[in-house]
């Protein structure tokens, strides 16, 4: 009988750090995600202008509008950065658009 409640014991402690080594490589692996994603978030903007569009790499639609930003903005300084870097400092023509 003190056998198996030993063996109880013992099961429960290594399911438990089990569990906790599963919690924390999960919350590891998101971590990681997010930070890869918003390392991943570029915009282009205009230096004379003070405005950024957010580069969405995989939206054609979202192509156009650089392109017609570029347009915009030619004879400009054009750069692309981390949106980080951007925000703040520079307005978004989205929103200027649609004041
Ligand atoms: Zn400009």
């Amino acid at each position: 009988m003190i056998f198996y409640t030993n063996l109880l014991i013992l099961i429960s402690y290594i399911l438990k750090s089990l569990i906790k080594r599963l919690i924390y490589y999960t919350n590891r692996f998101v971590y990681w995600i997010i930070s890869f994603k918003v390392v991943n978030i570029r915009a282009r903007a205009c230096i004379r202008c003070r405005q950024y569009i957010i580069i969405h790499p995989d939206n054609p639609e979202n192509l156009n509008l650089i392109n017609l930003f570029d347009r915009n903005h030619k004879g400009h300084n054009l750069v692309t950065l981390d949106l980080d870097e951007v925000k703040g400092s520079y307005k978004n023509i989205e929103s200027v658009n649609s004041e």
